[in-house]
């Protein structure tokens, strides 16, 4: 049996990983499929702030061999303070992931350019290992895309839009995040309002120069009228403070507007963030000024990406593609970590049947997905009202949620049931540390 070509679109945080678990198969190397990993951005990525690793998340960084590297590149966040105009903590959760539930901050907080550097120099370690015993490994490919993708049953045949080549693959993975082109290419453009949902909230990732009088190992939470939220958190290695600012708006057709790759500069984005955050009171005037001269700005219009199936034919959708829970959920960066492993393990599993592998995926990831994307709308508007008066009335309902600890009550239902975290053993090697 021919080893399977396998092109896998996007390197960030699940493309690497689905990368590093198919070299992990119980195969010998000249076996192991023969991957390509393209990525459209012409250099590494570094940009975005905080992302969390939880519940099944921990055992794929473990498996991966990462987990020590992991934990030590972690941001410290300690957990989550609200504060009021003039920084006065008025309530605050520890951070904490495990059987009390999933509060704010998890156990393994990360900086996402920093993750994804990892992932992809593990993928890369895994690549250079399987090459000396003779087997294929990885090739990346950078700075270039997809413009035509077609399949006949047996391939895929795709063309690459900068270097004009042409070639088949067994299976194409998509990658290639929320707004996926793979997703687009493959099932056309015409359902994609269907399968791509807005929540109605827009934001923006950066990081600004710590400022150590008020800057602390917690994060720093400000709500304030007009559905507004202001964040600063800490990262520790890197010496900065990150900042996450969004609104919940279903009126402003600007936000949305923005946020649409290629219609708009970075510029635009931050002069409507500006516009909506600049007079929000607390430190929104240093947020803003430092937010003005920060090139990792990252903006984000929150949409979940809703799928009956993430394949068709050979090409199958992984990650955010698939299923985007959003930032919201705090489980995107883990349904990428187990959707890549549950993906290679199938793949290792059923060989050349590459259909069967794909309804094995289905079946496993299915549970956890629908989970995960319950992220719960109408409680998070009720938290973050649109007048001045419900903002004093939440906070003093968190208040008293906080003190009486019936919050965590809260956690525990947000944590997903034992039953949707189970982890299939496949026969994949476990990497040593
Ligand atoms: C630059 C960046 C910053 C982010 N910042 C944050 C953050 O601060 N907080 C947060 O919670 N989440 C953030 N995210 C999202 C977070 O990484 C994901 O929600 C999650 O980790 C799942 O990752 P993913 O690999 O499925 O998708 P993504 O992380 O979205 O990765 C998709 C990758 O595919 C590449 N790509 C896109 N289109 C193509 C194409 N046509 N061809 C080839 N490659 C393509 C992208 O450049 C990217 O590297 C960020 C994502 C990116 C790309």
């Amino acid at each position: 049996m021919a080893p399977l070509e396998i092109l896998i679109v996007g390197c960030s945080i699940a493309g690497p990983s689905l990368a590093s678990f198919l070299l992990l198969a119980p195969q010998p190397a000249s076996q192991k499929p023969r991957i390509t990993v393209l990525e459209r951005s012409s250099g590494f990525r570094t940009q975005g702030q905080n992302v969390d690793i939880r519940s099944v998340g921990a055992q794929m960084i473990r498996k991966l061999g990462i987990e020590k590297e992991v934990h030590a590149s972690s941001t410290g966040e300690k957990g989550v303070q609200w504060v009021t105009s003039d920084n006065r903590p008025w309530a605050s959760i520890e951070a904490g992931d495990d059987d009390k539930g999933h509060t704010p901050t998890s156990d393994i907080e990360i900086m996402r350019g920093r993750l994804s550097r990892i992932l992809y120099e593990k993928s890369k370690a895994l690549s250079d290992r399987v090459q000396q015993q003779g087997g294929a490994g990885i090739e990346y490919i950078f700075g270039d895309h997809l413009d035509e993708l077609d399949q006949d049953g047996a391939k895929v045949h795709v063309h690459f839009a900068k270097s004009g080549s042409r070639r088949a693959f067994d299976l194409v993975v998509g990658a290639d995040g929320v707004q996926s082109l793979t997703r687009r290419m493959a099932w056309g453009v015409e359902g994609e309002r269907e399968r791509v949902r807005p929540l109605g909230v827009y934001g923006a990732f950066f990081s600004i120069p710590r400022r150590p009088e008020t800057d602390t190992e917690w994060r720093r939470c400000y709500h304030t009228a007009g559905r507004r939220v202001l964040m600063l958190r800490p990262d520790m290695p890197s010496n900065r403070t990150t900042a996450f600012l969004y609104t919940i708006n279903d009126k402003d057709p600007r936000l949305a507007q923005v946020g649409i790759d290629g219609r708009s500069s970075m510029g635009e984005q931050k002069a409507l963030i500006k516009e909506y955050f600049e007079d929000a009171g607390w430190e929104s005037q240093r947020i803003v000024r430092e937010m003005m001269a920060t090139d990792d700005f990252y903006y984000v219009s929150m949409e979940q990406v809703k799928m009956d199936r993430w394949s068709k034919g050979r090409v199958v959708l992984l990650g955010d593609a698939g299923y985007c829970a959003t930032p919201m959920s705090g489980l995107g960066t883990t349904l990428a970590l187990f959707g890549a492993y549950n993906l290679a393990g199938s793949l290792a599993r059923y060989g050349d049947d590459v259909a069967a592998a794909l309804d094995e995926y289905e079946t496993r990831m299915r549970p956890f997905v629908t989970k995960a994307q319950d992220v719960k709308l109408g409680l998070f508007r009720f938290m973050n009202p649109e007048s001045a008066w419900g903002v004093w009335l939440v906070d003093r309902f968190i208040r008293f949620m906080t003190w009486t600890r019936i919050i965590n009550l809260l956690f525990l239902f947000k944590k997903p049931p034992k039953e949707t975290e189970v982890v299939e053993d496949y026969g994949l090697e476990t990497v040593k540390e």
